[in-house]
């Protein structure tokens, strides 16, 4: 990382940030959504408000949820919407270089959930969640992947809504590759499950096998028939699922629970670029009545008193080498609209990440 050099401290920055030209109800946003531009951000201390910070940013966190913040409408995710005009923002790691914040000096790491998706930026107090210990011995891409966004997605799904999760329960999981799907099928692994999982691609169906310990798992674009794949890899039924994808695998998902089967709801990736009357309706179901299954959506805003439990867990799983983290580090600011776009295809491995210069 650069130092602040001498002419920075004096200086006003330009910054390349993107921001919201139009929603995009339908399909993934495009250059006429979504564009970059220039600003200047003045490093005066006297031109920064009390209580805020500026940061020079290092990593963005990219999350299919931000999609959900692009259509103009509030449904589905009920995803705040971005104001049209405005720097768009995500989940992100950058570096102090000015504060008029007292337990933020310059030069410290910092986490924020809306940290704009820009060079620079000035942020309040109250949108940086926490200082980094950069001796921690723990990649900084890492605090917004494992000890992030999806890696407490996973660890809700599978030890808070799917608990309790008993020892040798067929658990089953989609976008098994993806940031979630990595860490989840290591985390019922950890707990003493079998666990199969679905992605989009021959080498990940390898790799979720081989890096994570997925005990099976099946390619959807090639085994097509869902109900029959699913019969082939759960003789015995499932137990736990954890949808990341929602339409025809869902579907196909309720032909095979057993009694009290669980499904965390973690999202439904299939049906973010649709409007309503166009995503896939789930036919059966009726199963959840007969087999008393429980489905529940849940959204991690909701579960911020159980983070420090889960850092806690998921922070020594990591350096205990317990849990594996695949990230794809893309190089760039630039590289902003084409790899958000990339979420919605099947070209990715692991947990996508901008590293911002
Ligand atoms: P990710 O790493 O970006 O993975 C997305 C993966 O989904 C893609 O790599 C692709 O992999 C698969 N995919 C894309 N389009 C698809 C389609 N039409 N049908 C089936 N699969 C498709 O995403 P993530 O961070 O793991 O997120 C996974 C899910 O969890 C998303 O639905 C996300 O919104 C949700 N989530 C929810 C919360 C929450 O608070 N509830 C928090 C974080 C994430 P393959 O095609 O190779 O499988």
């Amino acid at each position: 990382m650069s130092e602040i050099s001498e002419e920075m401290r004096m200086t006003v920055v330009e910054s390349r940030e993107w921001y919201m030209a139009a929603y995009a109800p339908e399909g993934v946003p495009t250059s006429d959504h979504l564009k970059l531009r220039t600003v200047k951000i003045s490093l005066a201390l006297d031109s920064i408000p009390d209580q805020h910070v500026v940061l020079e940013t290092l990593f963005i966190s990219l999350d299919p949820y931000l999609r959900s913040r692009m259509t103009g409408r509030e449904d589905g995710l009920y995803s705040p919407q971005y104001n049209l005009n405005e720097v768009v923002s995500a989940f992100g790691v950058g570096r102090v270089v000015r504060s008029k914040v007292s337990i933020y000096g310059e030069g410290d790491m910092v986490i924020s959930g809306f940290i704009p998706v820009a060079e620079y930026c000035v942020l309040p107090s109250q949108a940086l969640i926490r200082k980094i210990d950069a001796d921690a011995g723990i990649l900084l891409p890492e605090y917004i992947s494992t000890l992030g966004v999806p890696g407490f997605a996973a660890w809700i799904g599978i030890q808070v809504v799917a608990e309790p999760i008993k020892p040798g329960s067929n658990v089953f999981i989609s976008a098994a590759a993806g940031a979630v799907g990595m860490y989840a099928g290591q985390l019922a692994k950890l707990k003493g499950c079998r666990v199969v999982g679905s992605t989009g691609s021959d080498e990940k169906v390898r790799l979720i096998k081989e890096e994570f310990g997925y005990d099976d798992a099946f390619n959807y674009h090639t085994e097509t028939d869902y109900d029959a794949a699913l019969s082939k890899y759960f003789p015995n039924g499932i137990d736990v699922y954890l949808d990341n994808v929602g339409g025809e695998m869902l579907e196909a998902v309720l032909n095979h629970v057993n009694r009290h089967a669980k499904i965390p709801l973690c999202g439904m990736i299939s049906e973010y670029n649709k409007v309503w009357t166009e995503r896939k309706g789930v036919r059966n179901l009726l199963n959840l009545v007969g087999k008393e299954v429980k489905m529940q959506g849940f959204l991690l805003g909701s579960y911020l008193d159980r983070f420090g439990d889960f850092a806690k867990e998921m922070e020594s799983h990591l350096k205990e080498r317990k849990i594996n983290s695949k990230l794809k580090i893309v190089h760039g600011i630039d590289k902003f609209l084409e790899s958000l776009g990339s979420l919605f295809t099947s070209s990715n491995i692991g947990k996508v990440v901008i590293q911002v210069k």
